[in-house]
């Protein structure tokens, strides 16, 4: 592996990207970042072009830790600019990894934003490296883009070099890149993670992860970017271009689980109506004599609401969260991380004291949060704990850019759904099928990846990727 080229992957990263000269482009683009701050809250940054350069501001921290009225004056002025909100985890925490990724490349300047992770990123970076191409930093993003400058230089058109590069990616992309004048904007052929567009009032140009995005914009939702899709915007309007190979359009399912905002749209579908629907359909497969049902706050509120809805059971807001503490799932060590739980989560006992308790949750990875949970809630007082999950047992890990665990760690990799309903300490534990998921967004299952449950995988994973040896290595340090 040349040096400079890291094994980890990209992590659920949020990206925003626009084209609209006149406007003051690093604000708007600042404004879409605060909306995907809950996809990476390890780093920020922004670049902006303005005919001639490309301007860079990135850091760690969260947007708001980023950006003040200072820095952002020094990237004023400008026609496009893109963002990126970074996941976080421990062992990648360097700045080196933050995005956007400047590259000087034959044709000019370009900086990229990326969402996902790339499977083939050794042998790929061999490749180019044999072909005598250096690399500044660590991650798929400048793969990506050195692959697409090898592609220019050839004398093709940034967008023809998209889909040129798009042969030899394999993996989950989401991608924004800007030059001094255009912003383009492409998806892998699978669709692994969202990319939507919008326009702005004067028919300017927005791309981003996730529809919540546009809306703090004041963007018009257009339509998702299609799988395999590349499209650029400069001053001669928008073009769009397709990969000619398979485009299969599968979608991350954990997407409508977990990852992104109720008030985003995907495939059409708002997904806090979509996880209400979740919650009614856990309830009819797994309904229980109880008093109250409550959310594990704030992702399993949705499906808390429509397991109450559904089978009649009282909704009450039994755990309060300190809004302050960021994702517990992101702490190295097991330690850390049971601490984290409490810090992050308070047992309301007036509302739990005495009741036979629903607690609602959208997932278990490793169980440290639902055991952590239904300890807590016994301890104020809960006569009985039933745990419910609006999501199927989490058996197989992600390559795609859902950072999971070693696979070992995976609760449901090694036990039945009793066995882990004793380790988490529950009554009863309940977990949503597949079925029942599809019924709840209502969409064909065979639009969607759901490898983290059924172990299929819609991009093949070569073995450069697969734990031990190298990818995952580092996941578990990471954890
Ligand atoms: P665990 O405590 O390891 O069982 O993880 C489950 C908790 O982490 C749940 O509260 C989920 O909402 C959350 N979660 C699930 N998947 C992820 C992920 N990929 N990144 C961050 N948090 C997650």
């Amino acid at each position: 592996m040349p040096d400079g080229i890291s094994d980890r992957p990209e992590e659920a990263c949020g990206i925003f990207g626009v084209h609209a000269p006149g406007e003051d482009v690093a604000r708007l683009t600042f404004f879409g970042l605060f909306a995907l701050q809950h996809r990476g809250q390890e780093s920020a940054g922004i670049a902006v072009g303005d005919g001639s350069v490309v301007r860079l501001r990135r850091d760690m921290g969260l947007v708001s830790q980023v950006f003040d009225e200072q820095t952002l004056a020094g990237l004023r002025g400008g026609d496009v600019a893109v963002g990126h909100t970074r996941y976080s985890t421990t062992g990648s925490s360097s700045l080196r990894n933050a995005q956007p990724t400047l590259l000087k490349v034959p044709t000019g300047t370009i900086a990229l934003v990326h969402n996902g992770n790339l499977v083939n990123t050794h042998s790929l970076a061999e490749t180019l490296h044999a072909e005598g191409v250096e690399f500044d930093s660590t991650s798929d993003t400048e793969l990506i883009g050195r692959l697409i400058a090898r592609e220019a230089a050839a004398g093709l058109d940034l967008d023809r070099a998209v889909i040129e590069a798009m042969r030899h990616l394999r993996g989950a992309y989401a991608v924004a890149m800007i030059t001094p004048e255009r912003l383009l904007a492409f998806r892998d052929p699978a669709g692994i993670r969202p990319l939507c567009l919008g326009t702005l009032n004067s028919g300017h140009v927005v791309v981003a992860s996730e529809t919540a995005a546009l809306n703090v914009v004041g963007a018009r939702l257009e339509r998702e970017i299609d799988p395999g899709e590349v499209i650029v915007v400069d001053d001669r309007g928008l073009r769009s271009r397709t990969f000619e190979g398979e485009l299969r359009g599968t979608m991350c399912v954990f997407e409508f689980i977990y990852f992104a905002r109720p008030d985003s749209q995907i495939y059409g579908r708002t997904l806090h109506l979509v996880r209400r629907r979740m919650g009614h359909e856990l309830a009819k497969e797994h309904p229980v004599q109880a008093d109250i049902v409550i959310p594990v706050p704030d992702t399993g509120w949705p499906a808390a609401i429509g397991y109450a809805e559904e089978s009649g059971i009282p909704f009450g807001e039994g755990l309060i969260k300190n809004r302050y503490i960021h994702r517990t799932f992101i702490q190295p060590h097991q330690r850390l991380r049971d601490l984290g739980v409490r810090m992050k989560l308070t047992p309301l006992r007036d509302t739990v004291q005495g009741k036979r308790v629903v607690v609602v949750e959208d997932s278990i990875v490793r169980g440290t949060t639902s055991g952590q949970i239904i300890q807590m809630l016994r301890e104020a007082g809960a006569r009985e704990v039933h745990m419910r999950i609006s999501s199927p047992p989490y058996r197989h890990p992600c390559f795609y850019g859902i950072d999971t665990p070693e696979p070992s760690r995976l609760l449901a990799s090694k036990y039945s759904v009793e066995e882990i309903r004793k380790i988490i300490g529950a009554d009863s534990l309940g977990y949503l099928s597949i079925q029942g998921l599809i019924r709840a967004i209502d969409v064909d299952e065979d639009r969607f990846c759901m490898a983290c449950f059924t172990g299929t995988y819609p991009v093949p994973i070569p073995d450069e990727a697969r734990p031990g040896k190298h990818a995952l290595e580092r996941s578990d340090a990471a954890r």
